[in-house]
């Protein structure tokens, strides 16, 4: 937690017109701080844009760009969560400093998905927490509940599965970008006297929560992409696409993650 004071004084130098760059600079904080500082100063005074009750795609149907949140939906059941404790909402997707791309596309997403509300990145150890505001997280997010989404029932309303039906690989993407990975399994043969080195190629989608790795199946299964789950004795909540043809298509749709 920073000192008041440092924040207060940053809040003078913002209002200066000075770059909150410089402002972290002079200070010896980092700039997501300063941005965050800025942006919830902003809010409090009602500046932000849309901070006005911004449109609903639920509550007035304004329209919805369904390829985006088809994505946002894989990252939020993935790794987002929504507080409720400020007085507006947010919306908080945790992403590793070590991908940097993948939290650009997840601001992408927030923003395409939520065009009236800001985003920040609030830096957090070894990660950044891309959040949004909004009164209607609910709206766009009915699985929220209390605790840990492993702990309660999840299950996709009928206009997300529709949503879903429509962009299944960007749902796919948002749960591998979250809580997946692409790993290489080798081993070594020796063919006609010579050793080689074979390497398989794998995605692991792992998430504790049987509800939520059904519903990555279940996509998988509508894309034609074969998984597996591991033995007895192995990690009970992976979810394993190793067949060279679904790793192919895996490769093509969903992408490295950078
Ligand atoms: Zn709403």
């Amino acid at each position: 937690m920073h000192d008041l004071e440092i924040r207060h004084r940053a809040g003078r130098l913002v209002r200066s017109s000075i770059a909150n760059a410089e402002v972290g600079r002079r200070l010896n904080v980092p700039l997501g701080s300063v941005s965050y500082w800025v942006h919830m100063d902003r809010a409090k005074r009602g500046e932000c844009p849309g901070a006005h009750n911004p449109l609903c795609p639920r509550c007035d149907g304004r329209a919805l760009d369904e390829a985006a949140y088809s994505y946002l939906l894989g990252l939020y059941l993935g790794d987002g969560h929504i507080s409720h404790y400020a007085r507006v909402p947010s919306l908080m997707i945790s992403c590793d400093d070590a991908w940097p791309g993948l939290m650009d596309a997840a601001e992408a997403a927030l923003r395409s998905v939520f065009p009236s509300n800001a985003t920040c990145r609030v830096r957090s150890k070894g990660s950044h927490n891309v959040k949004v505001y909004s009164k209607h997280l609910d709206c766009f997010f009915p699985q929220h509940g209390t605790g840990k989404k492993h702990d309660r029932h999840i299950a996709l309303a009928p206009w997300q599965h529709d949503i879903v039906e429509e962009y299944p690989w960007e749902l796919i993407r948002g749960l591998i970008h979250s809580d997946g990975c692409r790993i290489i399994n080798w081993t070594e043969k020796t063919v006609g006297g010579v050793r080689k080195r074979y390497e398989y190629p794998r995605y692991l989608f792992a998430n504790k929560s049987d509800d939520i790795r059904k519903i990555h199946t279940n996509t998988l299964n509508a894309v034609g992409v074969e998984w597996s789950t591991p033995a007895r004795g192995c990690d009970p909540f992976n979810v394993s696409v190793a067949r060279r043809a679904s790793v192919a298509l895996m490769d093509l749709q969903v992408g490295p993650t950078y």
